[in-house]
């Protein structure tokens, strides 16, 4: 049975309801997705932040089979191209928007309703091609879903919308990158990979300072950890944004 599976005697969860169960520092994947969560944050400018939790996040196992049975196919089909490359799934962060408080402390483990709420969505449903860059407009290497092993570039899209939210958070996947076209230029009208290929990896260089990477099929992701952090930097830049966009609210003229 497959790890992140709901049905899994060893994810007991709080509640019924609930879909995170807090990791113990002790567990060895507690010290796997820290270090990446470290070793990703990338960015100069940006303070590292201190990490406060990890959460395992549990999908009942109907959910995950799509997962599993694409990985699967990946696999055969990579180890036939490319025996290098077997290790096709990979563990990659997504920042969203946060309305409610999922994350924020160990309880808080139950997932919202709120439409505004992608990171609830997302764990509820996983990932939608169909709601790629509805958010941000551009899709630097078009219409797929997209990830980085950088933290700090991923923690750029995260965005509480409750007021009350002090943590940030950012969701860790499971990916499966099977055989991966490296880019350096742009390519915004990709709606699949390149032929031969099963993701893009967009390399940082011309187009691109920090790197992502592209899967192209809803059955290529699943999110299995969420990493909450306290980021005084990141939460002072927040509430700056907060204020210039408050400020623009009030000075904008209305339409006549
Ligand atoms: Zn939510």
């Amino acid at each position: 049975m497959d790890e992140f599976s709901a049905e899994n005697p060893v994810n007991e969860t709080s509640s019924r309801y609930a879909r995170l169960i807090p990791l113990p520092k002790t567990d060895p994947n507690y010290e796997k997705v820290s270090s990446l969560f470290r070793k990703g944050w990338k960015h100069p400018a940006k303070q590292p932040p201190q990490l406060c939790a990890i959460f395992k996040i549990v999908s009942p196992g109907s959910a995950l089979q799509p997962f599993l049975d694409y990985k699967s196919i990946v696999s055969k089909a990579s180890s036939w191209n490319a025996p290098s490359e077997l290790d096709s799934e990979v563990l990659l962060f997504h920042g969203t928007n946060r309305a409610c408080l999922l994350g924020e402390n160990l309880r808080n483990v139950v997932l919202c309703n709120l439409s505004e709420c992608y990171l609830c969505t997302i764990i509820r449903e996983s990932y939608a091609i169909e709601k790629c860059g509805s958010k941000h407009g551009f899709t630097r290497f078009g219409t797929g879903i997209y990830t980085s092993a950088c933290s700090s570039k991923a923690d750029d899209y995260v965005c509480n919308k409750s007021q009350d939210a002090i943590m940030r958070v950012l969701l860790v996947n499971r990916v499966v990158v099977g055989r991966p076209k490296r880019m350096l230029r742009n390519a915004v009208h990709l709606k699949a990979p390149p032929y031969g290929f099963h993701s893009v990896i967009g390399v940082p260089g011309a187009d691109l300072n920090y790197e992502e990477t592209v899967v192209y099929s809803n059955d290529a992701i699943r999110p299995s950890y969420l990493v909450a952090y306290d980021s005084s930097v990141s939460a002072l830049e927040e509430r700056r944004r907060r204020r210039v966009a408050l400020l623009r609210l009030f000075t904008t003229p209305l339409a006549s």
